[in-house]
């Protein structure tokens, strides 16, 4: 099957990955032609680690790679395709500059798909028309290669025929599906995801413990793989307080962002990128402080 991945930073990287692994043939575009070139060298190693552990089957990853195309433009990459992924950046009015483009030049049955990670899938689909039927939310994870889930998210327009493709195009990948029926920012995993982090900067704030206490009581106590305000950090506190700001004005004022937050931010303490944030980081990105915010 051809599929087309826009998008091909973190995540349309490793979801042209999973594609590729599946045996799917994938155009790559990316408006910075340098992100499709870093990105072919991220999978390279990323298949070279799979081939040694025996889990490409009869592929090597040199026969893999070949399945991954880069394209000159949308239009290129959505060429006789049957699914597009869209993974650009999370700005609707970037989002519908490409979908107007992928409108213009996909065919008129392919199944399109939106991997944002909160914004109204019906939103991203006002520019479609009629093809917004087609539009589907279809929600990776990070790392795609290694998270077993697409979280499919149903727009208001979005056919019930194209959820099933969807969850058909899903299970070719090896993934499990969960359904939104209804088209709620943050769907199920992301506005989860945020109360605990929100949960956790307000402890912050109160002062209930300090913030390596904070994560550790979540590591250790609760099982997470990493403690949410280091995360945070890693993530970028800034995309921390654009999801709460989004998900505030979609469900209220639980998800309002805490004073801490905002001051971090607007001081330009936005995690490892910028050597601090919750924590403090050396030039290598080691934490170099438990946490002073
Ligand atoms: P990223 O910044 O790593 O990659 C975004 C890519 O979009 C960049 O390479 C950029 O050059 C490209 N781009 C920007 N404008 C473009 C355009 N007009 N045409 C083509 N390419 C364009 O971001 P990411 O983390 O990969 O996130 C991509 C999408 O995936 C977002 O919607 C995000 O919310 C969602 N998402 C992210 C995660 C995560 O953990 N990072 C998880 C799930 C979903």
């Amino acid at each position: 099957m051809r599929v087309a991945v826009i998008g091909a930073g973190t995540m349309g990287s490793g979801i042209a990955q999973v594609c590729a692994m599946a045996g799917h043939d994938v155009a790559v575009f990316d408006s910075d032609p340098a992100k499709v070139d870093g990105s072919l060298e991220t999978m390279r190693s990323s298949l070279d680690r799979f081939a040694a552990k025996g889990k490409l089957g009869d592929d090597t990853s040199q026969v893999v790679l070949d399945r991954v195309h880069p394209a000159p433009s949308i239009a290129g990459a959505c060429d006789g395709v049957v699914v597009v992924i869209e993974s650009v950046v999370e700005r609707i009015s970037v989002k519908h500059e490409v979908f107007t483009q992928v409108a213009a030049h996909a065919p008129g049955d392919a199944l399109l798909g939106t991997n944002t990670s909160q914004l109204s899938i019906t939103m991203v689909g006002s520019v479609l028309g009629d093809a917004a039927s087609r539009l589907v939310g279809m929600h990776f994870f990070n790392p795609p290669v290694l998270m077993r889930l697409v979280e499919l998210v149903k727009g208001l327009q979005t056919d019930e025929a194209t959820v099933t493709r969807a969850e058909e195009f899903a299970r070719s990948l090896g993934k499990e599906t969960v359904v939104c029926r209804k088209d709620s920012p943050g769907f199920m995993t992301s506005r989860v995801s945020a109360i605990v982090r929100l949960e956790c900067l307000r402890m912050l704030e109160e002062g209930v413990g300090t913030p390596a206490d904070i994560d550790k009581a979540l590591r250790l106590g609760l099982n997470f793989p990493m403690g949410p305000l280091e995360l945070g950090d890693f993530n970028g506190l800034d995309t921390y307080l654009d999801a709460l700001e989004s998900l505030e004005v979609a469900h209220g004022e639980r998800f309002r962002p805490t004073v801490t937050l905002r001051n971090l931010v607007s001081a330009g303490r936005l995690g490892r990128k910028t050597g601090s944030g919750i924590y403090r980081y050396a030039a290598d990105g080691t934490k170099v402080d438990e946490g002073a915010a």
